[in-house]
């Protein structure tokens, strides 16, 4: 799904195009039309699902262009860790750079001159702020918060909220705001506790469950940073120089898969495509090739990444880097299934480095990186630090030798 059709203003349509965010993730697709639509949410998602951005943005959206009071503070995020409150918010400044919605992060462990700054916006009254609980205790005792106007409150990562005993700041912080408002509630997991927690604090929630399973630990996977010229002499090395019987390579779109199989069987790589341009019929004689063995290659777009059983593939390819960490581990399962062992391989080009460092985030790992092959020339280096680059610095401030059996 594109962000267009959120129907988002066109000052954070700049700042979601300037963060290089393409298409929607699952939770992103699920959770934005509910809170647009008023609706208060609970919703089962993981840090690296894009579950900041499913909530950051319908609130941007919603701060721009709802009436709203001035000097209040109008919505409250609620976080477990100073290190999530400073992610946040650096994800807010990011997305909101264009607009004039305004943020503040209030976090213990700081020294007295953040704590002027954060009374002054605290009590002038901040669009949006993020919180750690205890922080915001302190400065609600003190009386001068602003909470009368406030419309939205945020829970996020509320399981580890509950595990590091903040349930009673959070209910202090609570009592504290206007009985009117949207509540959002997200969590990992979805204990007891936090059903319980839920049933206190949110009205009629929709229930939104995005849950990602993690790759079996016998695939073994390894990432290759390169430039897209590189893609092809690579496949072409590591299939020549490999024992694999059975290989699977998924391309994002038609025209690659159609481009690679092209310069494969000239190669003389015993290799074929299946993409939805072909019927119905050619499709399953690829496949019965593929499955019996009889065809060692076969490049594919994400038709085949879902569902369909596939036993004894060795090796999957991932051309380009898949769409979300859903994609991700659905592609990469198609290797290693029963008691197989099996390699997964993913090419990484700069542009694509941001959504593979998602994915890593993901997995909960980074995917080790493997050497490309001297002769292919220099690579890029891997940029660990963007995604979590503070605004200012992006774009918007303006293996070893394998035997070849699979020649003809
Ligand atoms: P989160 O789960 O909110 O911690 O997000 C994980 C990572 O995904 C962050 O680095 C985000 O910048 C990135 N991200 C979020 N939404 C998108 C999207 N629609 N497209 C690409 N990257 C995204």
């Amino acid at each position: 799904m594109k962000f267009t059709d959120f129907g988002f203003d066109e000052r954070l349509m700049e700042g979601i195009d300037a963060s290089g965010y393409e298409e929607t993730t699952p939770v992103q697709e699920q959770v934005i039309p509910l809170i647009m639509a008023g609706k208060d949410v609970i919703a089962s998602a993981q840090t690296g699902t894009g579950k900041t951005a499913a909530f950051l943005l319908p609130l941007i959206n919603k701060i721009i262009t709802d009436p709203h009071e001035d000097h209040t503070n109008n919505a409250l995020v609620i976080v477990p860790t100073r290190e999530l409150a400073i992610q946040i918010a650096q994800h807010m400044e990011g997305l909101s750079y264009f607009t004039s919605v305004s943020s503040i992060a209030v976090y213990g462990g700081v020294d007295g001159n953040a704590f002027v700054q954060e009374k002054k916006a605290l009590s002038h009254g901040a669009d949006i702020v993020i919180c750690t609980p205890g922080k915001m205790m302190s400065h609600i005792k003190m009386g001068y918060v602003k909470m009368a106007g406030l419309k939205y409150l945020i829970l996020d990562e509320a399981d580890r909220m509950l595990d590091m005993g903040f349930y009673d700041d959070i209910m202090f912080i609570i009592d504290s705001l206007p009985k009117k408002r949207q509540n959002l509630l997200f969590s990992a997991t979805m204990p007891h506790k936090i059903r319980e927690l839920a049933r206190k604090i949110l009205h009629h929630p929709e229930e939104v469950n995005i849950s990602i399973s993690k790759p079996p630990e016998k695939i073994k996977q390894e990432a290759f940073i390169v430039y897209e010229t590189q893609k092809i002499p690579l496949v072409k090395h590591l299939l020549s120089n490999s024992n694999f019987k059975s290989v699977l390579i998924f391309c994002s779109s038609k025209i690659s898969v159609k481009q690679l199989t092209r310069d494969l069987k000239r190669a003389k790589f015993l290799a074929d495509e299946i993409h939805s341009d072909l019927d119905q019929s050619k499709r399953e004689e690829v496949l019965i090739q593929f499955k019996s063995r009889r065809l060692p290659i076969l490049v594919a777009t994400d038709i085949l990444s879902r569902g369909i059983d596939i036993d004894n593939i060795d090796l999957v390819i991932n051309y380009d880097v898949p769409h979300d960490g859903e994609d991700y581990v659905h592609r990469i399962g198609r290797t290693a299934r029963a008691a197989a062992e099996g390699s997964a391989y993913t090419f990484v080009t700069v542009k694509e480095q941001r959504k593979f460092l998602a994915i890593e985030k993901l997995l909960g790992k980074p995917v080790p990186k493997a050497n490309v092959p001297e002769e292919l020339g220099e690579t890029p280096g891997y940029n660990t630090g963007s995604s979590n680059a503070p605004a200012s610095n992006r774009k918007f401030s303006r293996p070893s030798q394998f035997k070849n059996n699979s020649r003809r």
